[in-house]
């Protein structure tokens, strides 16, 4: 049995009462919470800095990790989308799962212990479940032929059933409004509700998106015809952001990832779906170079993120220095940062019964990191 003390621990929701001590068991499951005095001190490990749970990464494309450096920054997205299309598939796979692999064991040496991971196929889930990070993957469909939403929902389902004989958790997803058909959206949003599983969405991440939903010519007309996809049968919606997205996504729960040109009112709307949100700033400074305006998620504090986005947008994958950027550029209070980092996270993944807070019978994980100038650092991982 281990007692800890530290000069503050955060639980996942809250600060704990100065100097209570923390009982860990052999597995770093949390055996109880005892008030001061409660233990002889020779026997308490005392720590200087903030003890917390295990860092959580609510979004992440572990299997672009080969693709670091390899995308220029500042294109805009559909530049960057063509660049992604036309160099992933270039490595070979041995060298792509090297790249993975180290990836994974950096985040857990960063303090994350559990991540949202897209997947587009089947290429990260030996490297996820062999590792000690705890990953829910979202099988991300894309699909913007209405005629085509059937075969590609069917592929989703055969990807998540192979991802559940490596024992993950998966569940499907829509890429973006741009890239799925409403009539695949919804065999999504159906297949979540009648599942009750996590589902994702990158949602309002450039000002190309909108001009593509109003039907007016960007970047990713472009885009399409660089593909080779005729886009006869599109018919642009005329509305974006959750004005468009309300009727597609599911009740149950939902993630908007990006969120960088959402409005108040689209942030309304989300919150009225009771959908969570989530901040990559370093991936939206690499390709868009503009970051949401952080004063309109405010009034929907409890519902907010963070996440590292791919190699392919971010020099690293370290969720802690995105929440440094999100607190400093949007003057959120550490608290607030702390539990988008932990209980939040857990909950927009539906991981809470495991991951996120420190509780009796748990093991959250326990990150020893350090306050100082408005910065968070990590300095190690305790348990
Ligand atoms: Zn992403």
């Amino acid at each position: 049995m281990r007692f800890l003390q530290a000069n503050a621990i955060f639980d996942g929701k809250k600060f704990l009462e100065p100097d209570c001590i923390l009982v860990l068991d052999s597995k770093n499951e949390t055996r109880d919470i005892l008030p001061p005095n409660a233990i002889e001190a020779s026997r308490i490990e005392k720590w200087q800095g903030w003890l917390c749970p295990g860092f959580v990464n609510a979004h992440c494309h572990l299997e672009l990790s080969h693709m670091v450096a390899q995308v220029p920054r500042g294109t805009g997205l559909p530049a960057f989308g063509k660049q992604i299309i036309s160099k992933r598939g270039a490595f070979k796979p041995e060298e792509a799962a090297e790249h993975m692999q180290e990836a994974d064991r950096n985040m857990w040496s960063k303090g994350i212990v559990a991540v949202g991971d897209i997947s587009n196929n089947a290429a990260s889930f030996k490297t996820k479940a062999e590792s000690k990070i705890t990953y829910h993957t979202f099988i991300e469909l894309l699909g913007l032929n209405p005629a085509l939403a059937n075969v590609v929902f069917e592929q989703g389902e055969a990807l998540v059933a192979e991802a559940e004989e490596y024992d993950l958790k998966a569940s499907l997803s829509p890429h973006a409004p741009y890239s799925v058909s409403r009539d695949l959206f919804l065999l999504i949003k159906n297949w979540c509700e009648i599942k009750q599983q996590p589902y994702t969405l990158h949602n309002q991440e450039s000002e190309e998106e909108l001009k593509f939903l109003k039907g007016e010519p960007g970047g990713f007309d472009e885009l399409y015809r660089f593909l080779n996809v005729d886009l006869s049968f599109y018919k642009a919606p005329g509305k974006w952001g959750l004005d468009y997205l309300q009727d597609l996504l599911p009740r149950s729960l939902s993630l908007l990832i990006h969120n960088t040109f959402a409005s108040a009112q689209d942030l309304a709307l989300a919150s009225e779906l009771n959908a969570y949100l989530c901040f990559c700033p370093g991936a939206n400074a690499y390709i868009e170079e503009r970051l949401p305006d952080f004063e309109l998620f405010k009034p929907h504090i409890k519902k907010l993120c963070i996440g590292t986005d791919s190699l392919a947008s971010n020099d690293q994958l370290d969720v802690l220095k995105e929440a440094n950027t999100v607190m400093q550029m949007g003057k959120f209070q550490t608290e607030d940062i702390l539990k988008m980092l932990s209980s939040q996270g857990a909950e927009a993944l539906g991981l809470s019964q495991s991951h996120g807070q420190i509780a009796i019978g748990k093991n959250a994980g326990l990150n020893l990191v350090e306050y100082k100038s408005n910065q968070l650092s990590f300095l190690k991982k305790i348990a």
